[in-house]
C-alpha cells in the first residue's frame, strides 16, 4: 500500500468503519498544496479491498490534476464506499460517512460520484458541512456539457477552420446525465448529430425529442464525423478503437479516455486531436467547488465558459513542441502541483 502511495505521490489514505450501519469507506487525500482535497465519493460493490484501495488513489490523483489546470484552490481526493450486499437503512449509512469526513476537519469535501446521488449528499450533510452537491446545491452535469461544449468548439477552432457549430457532423457516445444535456446543446448549434447508447430507450428518446439521428454501438468508432464526442465510460481510446476512429478531432465528457499512454501518441500520428478529458470536462467540477465557495451562477458560467480558452492555448502549445495535447496537459498539472520538481 505505501509502495502505492509513494509512486502516486498520494499524501494520506483514511480507513473508516461503523458497525451499526455496515459502512466501510476509504479516503484518499492525493494532495491539499493548492487547498482541501475535493473530489465525488463512489458506492460500489469492489471485488477486493486492495481494488478499492487502488480506485480511491486513482482517482484521487486525477482530481488533483484536473483541480491544478481549472486553477481551483483545491487539491484532489476520492471516497470509496464499498456497498454491502445488503444494506439495511442507506441513509444511516450515508451519515455514519458524514462523520467520518467531519472527523478529517475540512481537509477533504465530497460531492456525488457513480453511484450516489444528490439525497445521498443530503443526509452526509446532516452531520458535516464539507459536502457539495447537494438537492439544493444541484446536479453538476448540465454544466460538465456546457464545458464540453465550450471544449468542441476549441477542437473546431483548431481543425475545422471555425467554430461555428452548424452542419458539423458529430457523433456522441453515451447518452446520460451529460450527453443527453450535451446533446441538446449541439441541435441548438445545428450540428448534424448522430448518437448512440447502450440503452435503446435512451437513444429513442433523443430520436423523437432531439431529431437526431442513431447509430449502433459497435459501429460507433468507424463512423466518418468531423469530431468524435465520448460521453460514456472510461478506456474507450485504445489501439483497436482508435484504428477505427474516423475523425478529425475527439471532444467529449467521459474519464480516463485513454486507455494507457500509447493512445494519446497513436491519436497523434494519426492527426486525431485528443482534448485532455480532465480539461474539457472540468465543467461539473468548477460548479462543485465554486457553489460551495458561494459565487454567483454567472460567475460560475464564465468560468466553465473558459475551458475552450484554455484549451486553444493548449493545443497552440501541443503544435509548438511537438508533444500530445495529454502530455502538455499532464506536464502542465505536474508545474502547478510539484513546483519543486
Ligand atoms: P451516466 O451514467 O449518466 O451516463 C453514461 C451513459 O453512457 C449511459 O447512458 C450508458 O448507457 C452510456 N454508455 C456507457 N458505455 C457506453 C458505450 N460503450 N456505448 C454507448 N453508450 C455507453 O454518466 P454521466 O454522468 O453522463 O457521465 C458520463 C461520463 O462523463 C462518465 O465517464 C463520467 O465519469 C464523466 N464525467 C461526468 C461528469 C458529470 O458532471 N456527471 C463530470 C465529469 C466527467
Amino acid at each position: 500500500m505505501f509502495a502505492e502511495m509513494r509512486s502516486d505521490r498520494t499524501e494520506s489514505v483514511h480507513l473508516f468503519t461503523d458497525r451499526v450501519s455496515g459502512l466501510e469507506a476509504i479516503i484518499a487525500i492525493h494532495s491539499s498544496r493548492l487547498g482541501p482535497a475535493l473530489g465525488g465519493c463512489r458506492y460500489m460493490p469492489y471485488a477486493s479491498q486492495q481494488e478499492a484501495f487502488n480506485d480511491a488513489l486513482r482517482l484521487a490523483r486525477g482530481m488533483s490534476y484536473k483541480a491544478a489546470l481549472a486553477g481551483l484552490e483545491h487539491g484532489g481526493g476520492k471516497a470509496v464506499i464499498i456497498r454491502p450486499a445488503h444494506v439495511p437503512d442507506r441513509a444511516a449509512l450515508f451519515e455514519a460517512f458524514g462523520r467520518c469526513i467531519e472527523s478529517l476537519r475540512g481537509s477533504y469535501i465530497t460531492a456525488m460520484d457513480s453511484g450516489t446521488g444528490n439525497e445521498d449528499m443530503d443526509c452526509i450533510a446532516q452531520q458535516t458541512g464539507h459536502v457539495t452537491s447537494t438537492t439544493q446545491a444541484g446536479d453538476p452535469s448540465p454544466h460538465t456539457a456546457l464545458g464540453v461544449l465550450a471544449g468542441i468548439k476549441a477542437a473546431a477552432r483548431a481543425r475545422l477552420g471555425g467554430d461555428d457549430l452548424n452542419g458539423v457532423r458529430i457523433v456522441l457516445q453515451g447518452l446520460g446525465n451529460v450527453g443527453y444535456a450535451l446533446a441538446q446543446l449541439l441541435v441548438t448549434e445545428g450540428a448534424e448529430l448522430q448518437v448512440t447508447d447502450l440503452d435503446a430507450g435512451k437513444v429513442r428518446l433523443a430520436i423523437d425529442e432531439l431529431g437526431v439521428s442513431p447509430v449502433a454501438a459497435d459501429a460507433v468508432y468507424e463512423s466518418p464525423c468531423d469530431i468524435f464526442v465520448p460521453c460514456g465510460l472510461g478506456g474507450i481510446l485504445n489501439m483497436g478503437s482508435i484504428n477505427q476512429l474516423r475523425c478529425a478531432a475527439i471532444a467529449g465528457a467521459a474519464n480516463n479516455q485513454l486507455a494507457d499512454a500509447e493512445s494519446a501518441d497513436l491519436l497523434d500520428s494519426r492527426g486525431i486531436l485528443y482534448s485532455p478529458d480532465y480539461v474539457i470536462n472540468a465543467g461539473g467540477l468548477l460548479h462543485v467547488a465554486l457553489t460551495h465557495r458561494g459565487d454567483s451562477p454567472g460567475t460560475i458560467a464564465a468560468r466553465v465558459r473558459q475551458i475552450g480558452s484554455q484549451l486553444d492555448q493548449l493545443f497552440a502549445q501541443s503544435l509548438a513542441e511537438g508533444r500530445s495535447p495529454a502530455e502538455v496537459a499532464d506536464r502542465r498539472a505536474e508545474a502547478i502541483l510539484y513546483p519543486d520538481g
